[in-house]
């Protein structure tokens, strides 16, 4: 049975009765228990990795994969891409896998840009293949998002011009959490140059709150070989520690990606454990509905602080802190808490990933321990 927010509340319940106060915050009832111990592990809420990890069926594949460790992998890849394939409704020729999506980011850094060929990207987002990309010399050019924290459409087109290789949509974006309207990004598509390559990233995909503005591009694809998809197993999923992604293409161009491929990278356990992720659509669902429900009682918390969050689609929150995020970011690792790092292009915001309530609970202790709002240096 998988951990149930309802179990894990049980727990943390019977924990907090045995030392802990109610205190009323701002209208939110809230459980104040000391702080954690420093010395303990760190509660990480930093990576938007899925806090809950996979599914029981699949913890069960994992251990019995366990005993495969002394073979090279022979046939699972080929049975994972069968699966991807048959999930899209694709070829298989039009998969490729990666050790993590970071992989196929770092791919494609190497494939579509460079010899004069820039990267176009919204800013923030994802910064892996920016990342990759200037590492290798890329011209990268950020284009800030616009006041919706949308991708700004208008503005990326105006800088292609022909020598743009690459254009990344993160969508929902990382570390925003925000979507960018399908049938805009449909239209800037049409606009660009037939040498322009697309690549979608729909890490966050299962997450989307459902609305008419946002339909993946895997679920509805475009009849465009400039168009690629990646999607991790990092998420909804829980494998991160694994390392699995993929991306979906025109067969020519899965190829690219998969000529890029260190030969028998991917482990035999993580194949494995990716397939039966795929197989367990039930898990998917419920940790889907889960991760809704934390979003909310987070933002029910957000609420009592009286403080700002953008909306979110995704297993993260920007939250304005009201107060220098440096300082936040600061306080809560002083208390044990990792979050996401300070972004430059968003400075009064911080990122938080959703934990378990438990860890959510340690988050917002450790919150009632901030100055007040005004007493903070700014
Ligand atoms: N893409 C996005 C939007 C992400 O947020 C991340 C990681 O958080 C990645 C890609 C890389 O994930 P992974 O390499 O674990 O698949």
């Amino acid at each position: 049975m998988p951990i149930t927010r309802r179990s894990l509340l049980r727990a943390i319940g019977a924990s907090a009765v045995a030392g802990a106060a109610v205190q009323p915050l701002g209208g939110v009832l809230s459980i104040a228990a000391p702080p954690q111990d420093p010395s303990l592990s760190p509660i990480l809420l930093y990576h938007n990795e899925n806090a809950y990890g996979p599914s029981e069926k699949v913890l069960a594949v994992l251990r019995d994969a366990a005993s495969f460790s002394n073979r090279y992998p022979r046939t699972e890849c080929d049975t994972l891409i069968a699966k991807i394939a048959a999930l899209h409704a694709v070829k298989p020729e039009q998969v490729a896998l990666g050790c993590g999506s970071s992989e196929i980011l770092r791919s494609a850094a190497a494939e579509f840009v460079g010899s004069g060929k820039k990267l176009i990207q919204a800013s923030p987002t994802c910064a892996v293949l920016g990342k990759f990309a200037q590492a290798s010399g890329v011209e990268v050019v950020d284009v800030p998002i616009n006041k919706m924290y949308q991708h700004d459409l208008g503005a990326m087109l105006s800088r292609v011009s022909g020598s743009a290789g690459l254009i990344y949509i993160c969508n929902p974006n990382n570390p925003t959490g925000t979507l960018t309207p399908r049938r805009d990004i449909e239209s800037f598509i049409h606009k660009l140059p037939a040498t322009t390559m697309v690549l979608v990233d729909e890490a966050y995909h299962h997450f989307v709150n459902p609305n008419r503005d946002y339909a993946s591009f895997l679920d509805q694809p475009l009849d465009d070989p400039r168009v690629m998809v990646v999607r991790t197993f990092s998420k909804v999923y829980g494998l991160a520690g694994l390392r699995v992604g993929y991306v979906v293409a025109a067969p020519e161009v899965a190829r690219r990606f998969s000529a890029e491929r260190l030969q028998s990278g991917m482990t035999v356990v993580s194949a494995k454990a990716a397939a039966a992720a795929l197989d367990d659509s039930e898990y998917v669902r419920f940790a889907i509905k889960r991760n809704a429900d934390d979003l909310q009682d987070f933002m029910n918390r957000v609420n009592g602080y009286m403080l700002r969050a953008l909306d979110s689609h995704t297993n993260f929150v920007m939250l304005n802190p009201m107060r220098p995020p440096e300082q936040v970011i600061e306080h809560l690792k002083k208390n044990n808490i990792l979050i996401g790092p300070f972004i430059p292009a968003m400075p009064k915001y911080i990122r938080v990933s959703l934990g378990t309530p438990a860890e959510m609970q340690q988050f917002w202790n450790a919150w009632g321990l901030l100055p007040a709002t005004g007493k903070m240096a700014m």
